[in-house]
């Protein structure tokens, strides 16, 4: 039993991929196909019992052409195994309005094939809009067609009703498959989208290395505290004492590592007091909102004092580093890259002092 459940599992997803469009329409055409084969097993049992199927023996071949119609998504493009899946439902439509007459709703079968043809082709307005008008003509021919035309097999009318009983749930399970197997498709498509979006909004709203902010959001977060008028906040600018050393006596690598376990600090320090930034290469931006000069200073004073006790560990080997601030308060600038080089002086200040200090 659960052999025969993974065969026909295998059946219908084989070679299906759920990131490709093309996939999607494949594994409706094969839940189509099956669907429709339940159908002509059904009719079958039905024509048996009806006894027409000994006056039209050639419906016999109809199963053996549908099989062979559902390998076709195996080896072809999307494109053809709609023209034949077209051409098949079309062929059998005319022919069994031919054998029984327009009653008993094959020619409903016309619409899940519209809704089909939709998702059969890329972007092709012109060539979806033929193909309508063609399934529409030959709707009105075969309703004309099926009225004066006299019917090869005579059934009953509770013969009638049966047929159009099976016609009708065929015609719901399929047309179930074909709009979720849609739906689910298109809103898995937005959810994916929705996730690649934001990721991509983080990726180019994160330093790669040290997972900060980067200096283009910084900016904008800068830009926006600029443009509130009468709002108080400070800014400061902390580069790392000597960093060079360290790269050039321990290796890049080393550096790397330095630079991602005090940004690690950095960040867990500044929750809640503001935000923190990689602004270039071992230097940091932090902007401290709601916040005037002496609070700024008082905040990366703090700072300064635990990293110059806080270890640094890579591989066993242990090391401290140092460094040196700047912190200006907003005042008249109207620039971001104003206050920042107001900063920045006051950095380089510090450098020059000896470094290891906070200069307001
Ligand atoms: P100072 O105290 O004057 O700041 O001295 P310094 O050696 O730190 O001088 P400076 O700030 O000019 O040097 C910065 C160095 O930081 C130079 C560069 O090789 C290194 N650096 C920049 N970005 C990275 C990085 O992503 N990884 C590593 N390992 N090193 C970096
Ligand atoms: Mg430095
Ligand atoms: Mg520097």
């Amino acid at each position: 039993m659960n052999s025969k459940k993974s065969s026909l599992k295998d059946l219908i997803y084989k070679n299906i991929s759920f990131e490709s469009e093309e996939s999607q329409f494949l594994l409706m055409m094969r839940f189509y196909y099956i669907i429709t084969a339940l159908y002509i097993v059904a009719f079958y049992i039905f024509a048996a019992i009806a006894g027409i199927l000994k006056e039209a023996p050639v419906l016999l071949i109809w199963l053996p052409l549908h099989v062979a119609c559902f390998f076709t998504t195996y080896s072809c493009g999307r494109r053809l195994v709609f023209h034949i899946f077209s051409g098949g439902i079309l062929t059998w439509l005319i022919y069994s309005v031919y054998l029984m007459g327009e009653d008993y709703g094959a020619h409903y079968f016309i619409y899940p094939l519209m809704v089909i043809s939709f998702f059969a082709t890329y972007r092709n307005f012109k060539g979806k809009a033929v193909y309508m008008i063609f399934l529409l003509a030959l709707n009105i021919a075969v309703y004309f067609y099926g009225k004066g035309h006299e019917p090869i097999l005579i059934i009953t009318e509770q013969q009638g009703n049966v047929l159009n009983i099976m016609y009708t749930v065929t015609l719901f399970v399929c047309m179930f498959v074909i709009c979720f197997i849609f739906s689910n498709t298109n809103q898995s498509a937005l959810e994916k989208l929705n996730i690649y979006n934001r990721n991509l909004k983080k990726e180019a709203e994160t330093d790669a290395l040290t997972g900060l902010m980067n200096r283009r959001c910084m900016y904008k977060a800068l830009e926006e505290n600029m443009g509130v008028t009468d709002t108080v906040f400070s800014v400061a600018i902390g580069d790392i004492d000597l960093f060079k050393k360290i790269n050039d006596t321990k290796g890049h690598n080393f550096g790397d590592e330095v630079l991602k376990q005090l940004a690690d600090y950095l960040m867990k320090y500044m929750d809640e007091k503001g935000i923190v930034c990689r602004w270039g290469g071992e230097e940091f931006l932090f902007l401290f909102p709601s916040c005037n000069i002496d609070t700024a200073y008082s905040y990366v004073l703090e700072m300064r004092e635990h990293i110059e006790k806080m270890p640094i560990t890579v591989d066993g080997d242990t090391i401290t580093v140092t460094m040196t601030f700047g912190v200006e308060e907003h005042k008249a600038e109207a620039l971001v890259t104003e206050l920042i080089s107001k900063a920045d002086t006051k950095l380089y200040d510090g450098k020059s002092g000896g470094r290891n200090t906070v200069v307001k």
